[in-house]
């Protein structure tokens, strides 16, 4: 069965499962019993677990937990092959 979202005034928000054909307009708070208005929200469009799912969290995780980088790399890292871009200025 699929959850619907309900918001009591005093308590916030909560989740409650119902059938599809059964789901009421309000529903009575879990906490305080008085009732609630079922609330619509954004539908879940990506799966859990597939690759661009796993790329966003990712990114997202960076943004709030970079990693900690000790030294720099032991090797220098190739920008780039390319013959042509030897022609660039050098810093
Ligand atoms: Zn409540």
């Amino acid at each position: 069965m699929p959850l619907y979202w309900f918001h009591c005034r005093a308590c916030g928000g909560f989740d409650l499962a119902f059938a599809m054909a059964d789901v009421p307009a309000a529903a009575p708070c879990p906490d305080c019993a008085s009732s609630s208005k079922r609330q619509f929200g954004v539908a879940a469009l990506i799966r859990p677990g597939s690759a661009a799912t796993r790329l966003i969290d990712a990114t997202e995780r960076t943004a709030s937990e970079p990693s900690v980088v000790a030294a720099p790399p032991r090797r220098p890292v190739p920008v780039t092959r390319n013959p042509l871009h030897r022609k660039l200025p050098r810093p």
